[in-house]
């Protein structure tokens, strides 16, 4: 998979690809993360890429010219490939467990990272085929969320992690088929190690037990529970058993018994 970063701050990205999983799947070949100074694409001597806003208003606005530049020379290396655009904004479609794994199923991605106020609405409405968001703030810059995209979208890709299992148990781990916006899997259920003691906090016994199946039960039942205590929200698009239904039911009845009667 290759990414094509349009920025103004390339040196941003050295401490992500110098460590960790960027690292490996770069050095691998897995993934090829191409960074493209946007300044590179202006055509004036002081290489600007911002301009004050029409019809007033503070800060600067990236002008659209250079990113188009920058977009339509990466289009023209493969005019043959149709591959998506995406413009890292807070307006965008969130980020979700579901949403990065259709994100790692195309060959190419290219990002454009915004400063400033923003960027000229006409990239948004005439360039980006899609606009992303990784949550509901705002950060200066888009560069931090196009790490966080390229993160999250390698780490789905095949042979990046070590151990593909425990990408199935991550929390958010993809178990259903609906939409990529609201499509995720549980949280994931808690993990100990070594001391079985710690200050008087004991491990659950059933991890101790050997038991495998009793193990995987009590996994996922932790999982649901914790999922339906947090973030109740990713319940109503995970595929349930009817007996894990009804377990959660009952906790919910527990819940709001009077007190007394607990
Ligand atoms: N005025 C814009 C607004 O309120 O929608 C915010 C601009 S923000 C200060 C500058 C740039 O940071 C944006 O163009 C975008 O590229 C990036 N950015 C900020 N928050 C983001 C988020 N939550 N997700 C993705 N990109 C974000």
């Amino acid at each position: 998979m290759t990414f094509d970063v349009i920025t103004i701050f390339p040196e941003f990205f050295r401490s992500i690809l110098d460590h960790g999983l960027l690292k490996r799947a770069t050095a691998s070949g897995r993934v090829t993360i191409r960074l493209h100074d946007l300044r590179d694409y202006t055509d004036d001597r002081h290489r600007t890429v911002d301009d004050r806003p029409f019809g007033g208003g503070p800060g600067m606005v990236f002008k659209p010219e250079p990113i188009f530049r920058a977009v339509e020379a990466l289009r023209s290396e493969a005019p043959e490939t149709v591959f998506p655009v995406v413009l890292l904004s807070p307006q965008g479609r969130l980020l979700t467990q579901g949403v990065a794994e259709e994100l790692s199923q195309v060959a190419r991605l290219v990002l454009i990272c915004g400063r400033y106020e923003g960027v000229d609405e006409r990239v948004a409405q005439n360039l980006a085929t899609d606009e992303i968001s990784i949550g509901d703030f705002v950060l200066s810059g888009g560069e931090l969320a196009a790490a966080v995209v390229m993160e999250a979208a390698t780490r789905l890709l095949p042979g990046v992690l070590g151990n593909a299992e425990s990408r199935e148990q991550d929390s958010f781990a993809i178990s259903s088929d609906a939409p990529a916006e609201v499509r995720h899997g549980l949280l994931d259920c808690p993990h100990y190690t070594r001391p079985a003691e710690f200050r008087d906090w004991k491990v659950p016994e059933v991890l101790l037990s050997g038991d495998h199946e009793q193990i995987r039960q009590w996994r996922r039942r932790q999982a649901l529970e914790k999922t339906w205590r947090r973030r109740p929200d990713l319940l109503a698009h995970t595929p349930l058993s009817g007996a894990e239904r009804q377990w959660l039911e009952s906790l919910q009845c527990a819940e709001h018994e009077p007190v007394s009667r607990k």
